[in-house]
């Protein structure tokens, strides 16, 4: 591989982009900057790769499919992600991940038989093929879940000793293909469909609260196998945004955990809660719901000092977002104290709501997260849940039974009143019951968020 000085020397400007994009994702102020600037980072190691490449000969028939790559390739993402809705976003975002493993995957693939003999090169195309191929199958999975094709978790009996097993056999035959020096395809195949089958019994059995870690983990897979083939080709800027986008998605594992105050190894071997399902598992609750009207619920905010507004993915269904920012708004223009508070897991992607709520240019002082707004409710007089269960479930904090006993939550019921809207009695994507419907300080506003908030927009207006 040579890489000449110029083509080096835009490596080393796309990796900064990366770097510095990755920084400004880190605020929703300067993200859509950042990934502006990665982006154009990207197209610039792309086109300097093509013009300033010195290698080996390319034909141009290659060059040729490479430019129809491009053009579909451009074409069909810029048209998906251009037509995508708000909701279908975590499912997007699965997909192209997916399509990153799988790059890798075929590179491994493509690559082997070229570099028989050599040792390190062959570890690192079985362990970028690997990786890429779990990502990949992994990532399919998943989409399947947040879409809903796969309502509720499957578990094979004693799948945790079979996935162990699998993965060990992969590891063990992985190395032996190292060792032995093979140049056998058939090895390489059996290789690679046993790691799409691990990506795929890896995935299944997990259950609903626990897909935002798989997510992230397997985005940090990604990012890994894209490092492999980075080193395998000596592509500075392949190796660099690789490590980034593994190394981010490992940082971001780990905060989902905490999210959700699990451990990684008992997210994968644990199998947490259920499903997404219209069905309510775990703890029945008994007890009767109050109901409110919209106007009662204008009354309310009309008369109180602060109000807490705790956005979930009913939100992103009801593609209300612009909606809840006019009330946020009118109750600001009111002289009350009127603040978000986002859970870091509300929604069906990391970062989900506030993605959501940027799209409404919601000041980002207004948003707070949970360990800073938690102390907050019990001087608030009222909180309104828009389309959010789990992440305001107290049976995280009092019933030992369930599912996700333990996990962080919102504590929303500290506060003197709770307005709950969502459209029926139905389950979040956890599948399990919600105590805080059946609190006496509750009372449940039915109806899609956006029909709702507007309803009760017009009507503050009116006070
Ligand atoms: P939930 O899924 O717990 O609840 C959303 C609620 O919104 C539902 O109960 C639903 O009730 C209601 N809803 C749906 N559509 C509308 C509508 N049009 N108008 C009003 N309400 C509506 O969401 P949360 O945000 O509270 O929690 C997120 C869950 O998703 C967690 O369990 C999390 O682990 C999981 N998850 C999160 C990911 C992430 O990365 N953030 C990734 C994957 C999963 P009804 O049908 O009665 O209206």
């Amino acid at each position: 591989m040579e890489y000449t000085f110029s083509l080096e020397f835009i490596y080393l400007i796309a990796s900064i982009t990366y770097i510095l994009g990755l920084k400004m994702l880190g605020h929703p102020e300067t993200a859509r900057r950042g990934n502006l600037i990665a982006a154009a980072g990207m197209i610039l190691a792309i086109f300097g790769t093509l013009f300033l490449y010195q290698g080996d000969e390319v034909p141009n028939k290659i060059y040729i499919l490479i430019a129809i790559a491009i053009v579909i390739g451009t074409i069909a993402g810029w048209l998906i992600a251009k037509k995508v809705d708000m909701t279908k976003m975590p499912e997007l975002v699965s997909l192209f991940n997916g399509m990153g493993g799988a790059s890798a995957a075929l590179i491994g693939l493509i690559e082997f038989h070229h570099y028989v003999g050599n040792q390190l090169y062959i570890a690192t195309i079985i362990a970028g093929m690997v990786i890429g191929s779990v990502s990949f199958a992994g990532s399919m999975i998943a989409l399947g879940k947040l879409n809903g094709t796969f309502k509720k978790p499957i578990r094979l009996p004693k799948y945790n000793l079979l996935n162990n097993l699998v993965f060990l056999a992969i590891i063990a035959f992985g190395i032996f293909m190292v060792v032995s020096g093979t140049s056998s395809q058939l090895f390489l195949y059996l290789l690679f469909f046993s790691a799409l089958a691990y990506g795929i019994l890896l995935v299944i059995p997990i259950g609903g609260a626990d897909m935002p870690v798989v997510i992230s983990l397997l985005n940090s897979f990604t990012g890994l196998a894209a490092a492999f083939a980075g080193f395998l080709y000596g592509n500075k800027v392949m190796l660099t945004g690789g490590i980034l986008v593994g190394s981010a998605g490992t940082i971001l594992t780990f905060a989902m955990c905490n999210a959700m105050n699990r451990s990684l190894s008992n997210v994968i071997f644990g199998a947490f809660g259920s499903s997404s399902g219209d069905e309510a598992e775990g703890h029945e609750i008994t007890g009767s719901i109050k109901k409110a009207t919209v106007s009662d619920v204008a009354i309310l905010m009309n008369y109180s000092q602060k109000v807490i507004i705790v956005p979930g993915y009913g939100l992103a269904v009801a593609q209300a977002q612009h909606v809840i920012h006019e009330l946020e708004q009118l109750l600001d223009s009111k002289g009350i104290d009127v603040k978000y508070a986002i859970h870091p897991v509300a929604g069906r992607m990391p970062g989900h709501m506030n993605v959501l709520l940027a799209e409404t240019n919601v000041e980002y002082d207004k948003l707070a997260e949970m360990d800073d707004v938690n102390p907050e409710f019990a001087n608030t007089d009222v909180v309104f849940v828009v389309g959010a269960n789990d992440v305001v479930n107290p049976a995280a904090h009092n019933d030992p039974s369930s599912p996700i006993y333990g996990m962080p939550i919102l504590e929303v019921e500290n506060a003197k009143h709770i307005i709950v809207n969502k459209r029926s009695m139905k389950p979040g994507y956890a599948g399990i019951e919600n105590e805080l419907f059946y609190n006496q300080k509750t009372s449940m506003l039915f109806g899609d968020a956006k029909d709702i908030l507007t309803k009760l927009v017009s009507e503050l207006k009116s006070m």
